[in-house]
């Protein structure tokens, strides 16, 4: 059996239920479907979820949400009525609208109904048993997820053999409140649904083809890449952007399900599959998964001679952000400095008061600041087994001109990372991938 979830956008509009329903008939094993609540249909198109969200902001502040609404329930009312389901949204619509209006429900109980009224419009349309989520996703007190009762609840009461749809984003907390995951989070909701009834594999349907070997805004028209690990896959996201929400991933790497990326839009093609380790090399020519980055940096040097004998001077510069609670990304070092790389944003403010305590407090011989710099970062498990891959990479921005600020290679050798000057973030991007991707 399958678990697959569908995201916003494969939920925008009628034509998108039909994709939908043709992919669960070109495979008898997708089984349990969990949904998103409509997304957008076009590129200045509304969330539900967001309208939601203004709808109890409005009335929060005692302003009236009746325009908002309409075009919260005329979205579901025009599904519905382009499918030809024969379902009564508008009852429960009205009873929806009176609730809000007597401020009896707060933002997490409002914003769970796009995912509501998702699953029951789907539901109905494939003719699957709907599955309310409320019923099933325990919430702790502390906001965590209460995980074997979750996964009892659902095992006990989803009927195996027939379809049902589950609503995504929300559970419920244990004083019988409804509440959701923070945005985005229907991808938990499919993956505690996978873990719970043990899946063959979670697919996560979305509207691109798998995660992308690079920033499409960087590089033009980058692969998908077909296999990666857990690992690497928490290499490329810590980076760069991401599809999935990084709390869906625990719940099936710990059951050891493979979660498959796939394209609503493109249903044939593979996508990414995800895994704990792959068997076998299915692309021995390929030694990078993906390159990815991001800008704005700060990077705090210091040197000191004898440094390399003395106990305790990148502890005292470590407790000093501790101090300001600042963490810190990368330490690379040498043998009398060290330097220390952050997000710019996270120390902006505090800068000047660091240095000085470093000042005071380390008594560096010097202390330089660079800024503007852009980490970029070459992941793929295989790298290890190649000598001389840094060489390469090294050589290909040389050769380009690029000047490289900072080098770290993390322990598991699982990805290269270095530091670049801002304004040379997408040349190095690119020349990366044309070097060792589009070969
Ligand atoms: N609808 C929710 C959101 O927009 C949850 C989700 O789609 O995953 O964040």
């Amino acid at each position: 059996m399958k678990v697959v979830k569908f995201g916003g956008s494969s939920m925008a509009d009628a034509g998108q239920y039909r994709k939908i329903r043709d992919i669960l008939l070109a495979d008898p094993e997708r089984k349990v479907v969990v949904v998103s609540a409509a997304g957008k249909r076009f590129k200045d198109d509304h969330k539900i979820t967001d309208l939601l969200y203004l709808c109890h902001a409005h009335t929060q502040y005692g302003v009236d949400c009746s325009g908002i609404f309409e075009m919260i329930s005329s979205r579901y009312i025009q599904i519905r009525n382009d499918l030809g389901i024969d379902l009564d949204l508008e009852t429960e619509f009205a009873a929806l609208k009176q609730r809000i209006d007597n401020k009896e429900l707060n933002a997490d109980e409002i914003a769970s109904r796009g995912e509501y009224f998702s699953a029951k419009l789907m539901a109905a349309f494939l003719g699957f048993q709907f599955f309310d989520s409320a019923d099933w996703v325990k919430f702790n007190f502390d906001g965590s997820v209460d995980q074997e009762s979750t996964y009892e609840a659902l095992q006990n009461q989803v009927v195996q053999g027939i379809g049902a749809v589950i609503p995504g984003f929300y559970g419920l907390m244990p004083d019988g409140h409804i509440r959701t995951f923070s945005r985005g989070g229907s991808d938990i909701t499919g993956a505690l649904a996978a873990a719970a009834l043990d899946a063959e594999v979670y697919e996560n349907w979305t509207d691109v083809s798998g995660i992308l070997m690079a920033d499409p805004r960087l590089v033009d028209n980058p692969q998908a890449i077909p296999e990666v690990t857990y690992d690497e896959l928490r290499e490329l996201s810590y980076t760069g952007a991401s599809v999935l929400h990084e709390d869906a991933i625990f719940p099936v790497r710990e059951k050891n399900i493979p979660l498959n990326i796939r394209n609503t839009n493109e249903p044939e093609a593979p996508g990414t599959m995800i895994r704990e380790r792959f068997d076998g090399d299915s692309d021995p020519h390929r030694f990078i998964t993906g390159i990815t980055g991001k800008k704005d940096f700060t990077i705090i040097s210091l040197s000191k001679r004898g440094m390399s004998n003395q106990v305790g001077v990148l502890h005292r510069v470590l407790t000093i952000l501790v101090r300001h609670n600042i963490s810190v990304d990368y330490v690379p070092n040498g043998i009398d400095n060290v330097s220390v790389v952050l997000p710019t944003e996270s120390i902006a403010s505090k800068l000047y008061t660091i240095l000085g305590e470093i000042q005071q407090e380390v008594e560096p011989d010097t202390l330089d600041v660079h800024d503007q710099i852009a980490i970029v970062a070459a992941v793929g498990r295989k790298m290890a087994y190649r000598p001389g891959i840094s060489g390469k990479i090294f050589a290909a921005l040389g050769e380009a001109g690029i000047n490289i600020r900072m080098i770290n290679q993390g322990p598991d050798e699982l990805n290269i990372i270095f530091g670049v000057d801002n304004r040379d973030f997408k040349a190095a991007i690119k020349v990366l991938y044309n070097s060792f991707v589009s070969m």
